[in-house]
């Protein structure tokens, strides 16, 4: 069985608290090796890492572009404070998620629009003094990101993730080119998403990284659609179990197997954020060449 790494999953939602010890076993069950857990604002943080802990995953620490509204400069502080007391953690691998989202509308018009990029700006530095690689939250607002990354970019350049990725490919070039890969869901399972399946089909192997990005981005078959949300029905919840079938929406989109697959992406979540690499199996490889008939 293919190992994976889903490299953007919020176990730490308040939608997972009733169950999520059964969703992280199904995960392991289904060859997802390690979750990434981004935390989303200061008063998380000590629960996201509590809880990265307990199940053996990684975590990052960041405050959230949609979070922003209700944050303080005393999160920035406690940002920078966790970070610090966590400097020897082998289990925090990024300052995230943060970002910018110029979707939801109130975010985008003043003053929260200039909130928003101090708050990214800010948690940029903090990301370069700690040393750490940053897990980035783009929703129609890649350029502006990237405007930001190219006047804060230090010698080493960055390290990190463009997560759930659907801009053009000029803007996935340019995340790349400051070193960066692009984290692909359950957004590429659908047919309509002509662009983003070109992108995950034609970009660089190297550049990809997968997500579930769960309990949101329910992949097409799980997905309810509106007429239904209409009716009453909720969005399903998504989950890290599904990150081996939307690997397989990748797989296919390449021609590629999925164990070949599996061992590039893992390897390209330990480029992007180095601190994984130790938190894998030792003997990784035995989980990738089991026979075919085993799969
Ligand atoms: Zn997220």
């Amino acid at each position: 069985m293919p190992g994976w790494i889903d490299t953007h999953c919020h176990l730490d939602a308040p939608e997972f608290a009733p169950d999520v010890d059964a969703v992280r076993q199904r995960a392991a069950a289904a060859g997802v090796l390690r979750c990434v857990i981004p935390a989303v604002r200061a008063a998380d943080f000590a629960a996201t890492a509590a809880l990265a802990h307990r199940l053996g995953d990684a975590y990052a620490l960041g405050i959230h572009p949609l979070y922003v509204p209700e944050a303080t400069a005393a999160d920035l502080d406690a940002l920078d404070a966790a970070l610090t007391a966590a400097r020897d953690d082998p289990h925090l691998v990024a300052v995230g998620e943060i970002g910018l989202d110029f979707f939801v509308p109130e975010l985008t018009r003043e003053p929260l629009r200039t909130r928003q990029l101090q708050f990214y700006r800010a948690q940029l530095r903090l990301a370069r003094r700690h040393g750490l690689p940053v897990i980035l939250h783009v929703r129609r607002s890649a350029d502006a990101l990237l405007r930001e990354l190219r006047a804060l970019a230090g010698p080493g350049g960055w390290h990190g993730i463009a997560h759930a990725f659907n801009g053009s490919a000029q803007q996935a070039q340019a995340f790349i080119g400051l070193g960066f890969r692009l984290g692909f869901g359950g957004a590429m399972s659908f047919e309509r998403a002509l662009q983003l399946r070109r992108l995950a089909a034609t970009l660089p192997l190297d550049a990809l990284v997968l997500e579930t990005d769960a309990p949101d981005m329910p992949p097409t078959w799980r997905y309810v659609p509106a007429a239904r949300r209409a009716a009453g029905e909720p969005q399903a919840r998504n989950e890290p179990a599904e990150l081996p079938r939307i690997a397989a929406e990748l797989a296919a989109l390449r021609g590629l197997a999925p164990e070949v697959l599996a061992a590039a992406t893992r390897a390209n979540a330990c480029a992007a954020l180095p601190r994984l690499q130790a938190l894998l199996p030792p003997k990784i490889e035995e989980y990738t060449h089991y026979p075919s008939a085993n799969r």
